[in-house]
């Protein structure tokens, strides 16, 4: 909707345009020196073992705190870091503080999860750089696990296809991250070096008391074993997806139900504490 601006409704229309143009271009200039500025700063998920309670692992998840701008949502800002080409030096960040936190709980059985997009992986040094920051931080590659969406892996299949490979090689889990939601090609689930598929919220929200549709949910959870994959049910809330999940054999389990992304600190306290009853 146009403003009044006492002119006529276009010219309202090309403000409001212009308005978030200028705004974009704004966030995407807080947004350069946000690592500078040490104003992100990372959350972690637990993901837990539905049949032992143990949390196995934990996603990193980024955040923004501006001074001025407040909280902004990772979903509107990796996109402009990806536009702008700032996600390569937010990934590199995100990585090493990862491995930073991870290392200090001193638990060795504990898993890291990185979120890395398309663009991150396109990129030439991609590999490069994750091996220099794994060296430097004396993280252990076998505990690492990279998510990546379907998206990442529509673009350049051979390429892509030849990265995770590397990936692999050098000891990290490949996850498929939001499973069902991109352009799920089955033939190139079979085809690409994975580890990990884990199956969106929105095939969650299906599973609901009124005894909803669950037959997706329930087909990807067995594609997904039965290629040989671990499988982790991603925006898990209530006992009723739980007991849903865990009679269809899904292993792992990550949601509000469990734990919502914590401060690490948090986390820390979080993992101290006795297995969680599920
Ligand atoms: P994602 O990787 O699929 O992460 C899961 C998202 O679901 C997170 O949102 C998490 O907070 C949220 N979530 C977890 N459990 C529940 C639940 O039970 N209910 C609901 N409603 N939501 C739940 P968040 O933190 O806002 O992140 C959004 C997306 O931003 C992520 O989706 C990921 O694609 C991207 N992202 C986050 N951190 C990074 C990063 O470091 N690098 C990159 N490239 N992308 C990131
Ligand atoms: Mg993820
Ligand atoms: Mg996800
Ligand atoms: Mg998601």
């Amino acid at each position: 909707t146009g403003k009044m601006h006492g002119r006529n409704e276009i010219l309202g229309y090309h403000d409001e345009m212009r308005e978030m143009i200028e705004k974009q271009e704004n966030l995407a200039m807080y947004l350069r020196s946000a690592v500078d500025q040490e104003e992100l700063f990372l959350q972690y998920q637990p993901i837990v073992n539905i049949s032992s309670g143990e949390t196995v692992g934990v996603e990193a998840l980024v955040r923004w705190q501006h001074p001025i701008l407040g909280r902004v949502s990772p979903l509107d800002f990796i996109p402009l870091a990806e536009k702008t080409g700032l996600i390569h030096s937010i990934g590199n960040w995100v990585l090493k503080q990862g491995c930073q936190d991870i290392l200090a709980l001193g638990q060795p059985d504990l898993q890291l999860s990185i979120n890395a997009s398309a663009v991150q992986l396109e990129e030439q040094n991609f590999i490069e750089s994750v091996m220099d920051i794994l060296h430097e931080t004396r993280f252990d590659p076998r505990r690492l696990k990279i998510e990546i969406t379907e998206s990442a892996l529509m673009s350049d299949i051979q390429g892509v296809t030849d990265k995770l490979q590397q990936l692999r090689d050098a000891g990290i889990e490949i996850s498929i991250d939001d499973f069902g939601t991109g352009y799920s090609s089955l033939h190139y689930l079979k085809k690409f070096p994975l580890d990990t598929l884990k199956v969106d919220k929105s095939f969650m929200d299906e599973i609901v008391a009124t005894e909803g549709d669950s037959t997706i949910a329930k087909a990807i959870i067995d594609l997904g074993r039965n290629l040989g994959l671990n499988v982790i049910a991603e925006g898990v809330e209530t006992a009723e997806q739980v007991a849903f999940l865990r009679e269809q054999d899904c292993h792992f389990v990550q949601g509000y139900y469990f734990s919502k992304p914590l401060d690490f600190p948090v986390l820390e306290v979080f993992l101290a504490g006795k297995r969680l009853s599920v």
